[in-house]
């Protein structure tokens, strides 16, 4: 009797011991997505929420792979995440669909989670090459107001971790946890770009470029690379209002926009400052590299007529300021740093105007305006 109780008090144990098991690796668990949801919901940006979602996520949810896909018919969302600088070749898991119909036969049954074994002809527009298939699926669709904003998938080596007829609720609540995140960063992100941005011409607005100055004058301070400012200044602007008509003016101001950027690299940074005057950062550039893109702006500028909506044609010329912030210590505050750096593009700019302008002037280091190295072409204004 007392071995046969012995033994049956051993069985409990166990028990016991393998219950406790279990409850301690759930409320590992728990603890693992609820760390997770408060990073998730606490995002403040499209670059955070994306981390979140593809790095902590499959994490927390022992997941081999997840993607997500979001509807994006006019490009707003993609043009947005380029001007914030992220590079969507760098988010293989990011996809985007011009319209839902892209997914297929997945569409189809999108009304609810879809959960089973993964099978190429139905689960395939979610895990493009080269992501690697996992063994089953689920695959959610995110809902905002009854309107399909795109899709969550999350799927595992495991073949049976996902089956049809398994509960839902779980996955459906991630699913509005991350639609509600996305939909709100997608806002926030775009308010923010609205407020740096320059309704006339959709460059950066002069709050953004200083903005953007200070963070690259301490970078080029600490990394020690040259960081290179041009300040544009159309020539007699006030005469094409004059002659043409304020709405023209306005015309000139875009396609002056358009031209300079189409000069330059995505790192660098072009910002209209006021009336008629731009400005460019350019992002590990020496003096004469600078002075190089300023010389093909100025040319891109003058070397065709502006088209005007109304028919006619005007010649447009631009003068450039040029100058070169060097990573040399010195013990300025970054603020001084930058008020200066500014001033020195500011009158090589003047010099350019009083040398006739239609031409680029580079400030030097160590010279007295007056004497800087010049880069004069033969002006039409
Ligand atoms: P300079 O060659 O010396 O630069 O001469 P400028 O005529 O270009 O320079 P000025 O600073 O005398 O004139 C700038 C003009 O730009 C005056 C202003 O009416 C006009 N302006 C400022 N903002 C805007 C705008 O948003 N749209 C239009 N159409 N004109 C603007
Ligand atoms: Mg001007
Ligand atoms: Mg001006």
């Amino acid at each position: 009797m007392s071995h046969e109780l012995a033994a049956e008090n051993l069985r409990l144990r166990k028990q016991l011991e393998q219950l406790l098991e279990t409850a301690e690796e759930n409320q590992r668990i728990l603890e693992r997505y609820h760390a997770f949801d408060l990073q998730f919901i606490g995002a403040g940006s499209f670059r955070e929420l994306i981390d979140a979602l593809f790095l902590s996520f499959p994490e927390a949810a022992r997941l081999d792979v997840v993607t997500l896909a979001l509807l994006d018919p006019d490009y707003d969302i993609r043009r947005m995440l380029a001007e914030l600088q992220i590079n969507l070749a760098e988010l293989p898991h990011l996809l985007f669909l011009e319209e839902a119909t892209e997914l297929g036969e997945l569409l189809a049954s999108l009304s609810r989670p879809v959960l089973g074994t993964y099978a190429q002809h139905l689960h395939g527009p979610m895990f493009p090459e080269p992501i690697p298939a996992p063994a089953s699926v689920s695959i959610v669709p995110l809902r905002r107001q009854d309107r399909l904003i795109g899709c969550l998938a999350i799927g595992s080596h495991d073949a049976t971790r996902f089956a049809a007829g398994m509960a839902t609720d779980f996955i459906e609540h991630m699913a509005a946890i991350v639609a509600v995140c996305f939909e709100n960063v997608i806002n926030h992100e775009r308010l923010k770009h609205l407020g740096l941005t320059d309704p006339l011409t959709g460059v950066n607005n002069r709050r953004y470029v200083e903005r953007r100055l200070l963070e690259e004058a301490g970078r080029c301070r600490r990394q020690g690379y040259a960081l290179s400012c041009m300040y544009i200044d159309i020539d007699h602007f006030k005469r094409i209002n004059d002659r043409c008509g304020h709405q023209a003016g306005d015309e000139v101001l875009r396609g002056v926009a358009g031209r300079i950027k189409a000069e330059l690299r995505l790192s660098d940074a072009l910002g209209r400052f006021g009336g008629e005057e731009f400005v460019v950062l350019l992002i590990d550039a020496e003096l004469p590299d600078a002075i190089g893109v300023a010389e093909r702006i100025r040319q891109s500028v003058g070397e065709l007529p502006m088209l005007l909506s109304n028919g006619e044609s005007l010649d447009v010329t631009v003068s450039v300021g040029v100058t070169t912030l060097q990573p040399a210590a010195s013990t300025e505050s970054v603020d001084e740093l930058v008020r200066r750096f500014l001033q020195r593009a500011d009158q090589a700019l003047y010099q350019a105007k009083e040398a006739g302008r239609n031409r680029v002037v580079g400030w030097t280091e160590g010279r007295a305006p007056r004497q800087a190295a010049v880069s004069v072409q033969a002006g039409k204004a």
